[in-house]
């Protein structure tokens, strides 16, 4: 029996890594070489070359539960799909909407060769770039209110904020989202002493990438668009600056008793 008739009827949930080649694992460059269909967001889908015989299916990015479905389609059909998503698939990403879609859908579909391949996440990759902002406890939170409400963002960041977590913020600023930023540093500067590092981190590991180290007194919310994660370290934080280069962060791992 060949590899293809073994993995007929798979579907494999892939992260693409935040866009390095190299911060792709082997894991996933070869669950793509096994495709035979590939689904997901445009951009993310034109970072995997072209091949002979694989079929690009581009998708708008709103559209999470139908490429879901369609995926699971195909795959029930016999094809051997692979759905991928930037960072890890399973981090504001496709892989939940793949489980949505199956807990809701065709019974079949439970008996399905579903596969996650894991990716280095956007917070992982911005942490790296700057030292180790994430040594100690952390929290990551998505600002886009497109799939929850405004009010559930501030409840969870204060929260976070007061619990003394450094915060990684995904998705926040968008031009059909562009105050939200904005109004989540006004709220942490009343929990956060003004000091705190904030790093915008934009396009991490592409060509065009732009690393800030800034303080939550002086954050400028217009540093931030639908590439950036915004790493805001806690009380513990600490930055070291360095002679004409950018500064390293990183949080110890150690704190002491309250
Ligand atoms: N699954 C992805 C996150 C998707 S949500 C992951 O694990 O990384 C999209 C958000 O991810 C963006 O708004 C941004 O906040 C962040 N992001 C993705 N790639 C990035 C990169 N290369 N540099 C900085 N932030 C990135």
């Amino acid at each position: 029996m060949s590899a293809a008739i073994m993995r007929a009827g798979s579907l494999t949930i892939i992260g693409l890594g935040p866009g390095d080649p190299a911060m792709l694992t082997p894991q996933a460059a070869a669950a793509l070489a096994a495709a035979t269909d590939l689904i997901g967001y445009g951009p993310y889908l034109a970072r995997v070359p072209a091949r002979p015989g694989v079929v690009h299916h581009a998708t708008d990015n709103r559209v999470e539960l139908d490429r879901a479905r369609h995926a699971l389609t195909l795959a029930a059909a016999g094809r051997i799909v692979a759905v991928v998503s930037s960072g890890d698939a399973g981090v504001f990403a496709m892989a939940s909407a793949v489980f949505e879609a199956i807990d809701h859908g065709a019974a079949s579909w439970r008996a399905l060769d579903v596969t996650v391949i894991p990716g280095i996440s956007a917070l992982l990759a911005v942490a790296a770039r700057v030292g180790a902002p994430l040594g100690h406890d952390f929290c990551a939170i998505s600002l886009s209110d497109n799939l929850k409400p405004w009010e559930v963002v501030e409840q969870r960041l204060t929260a976070a904020a007061g619990a003394g977590f450094v915060l990684a913020l995904y998705n926040p600023a968008s031009r059909a989202r562009p105050w939200q930023i904005g109004r989540c540093f006004a709220l942490l500067r009343a929990i956060l002493p003004g000091s705190a590092p904030v790093i915008f981190a934009t396009a991490v590991s592409r060509l065009d990438e732009v690393v800030t180290v800034t303080t939550l007194a002086e954050a400028d919310p217009a540093m931030a668009d639908m590439r950036t994660l915004v790493l805001i370290g806690s009380a513990a934080t600490r930055v070291i600056a360095r002679p004409g280069s950018s500064p390293w962060v990183y949080t110890p791992r150690r704190i002491a008793a309250a």
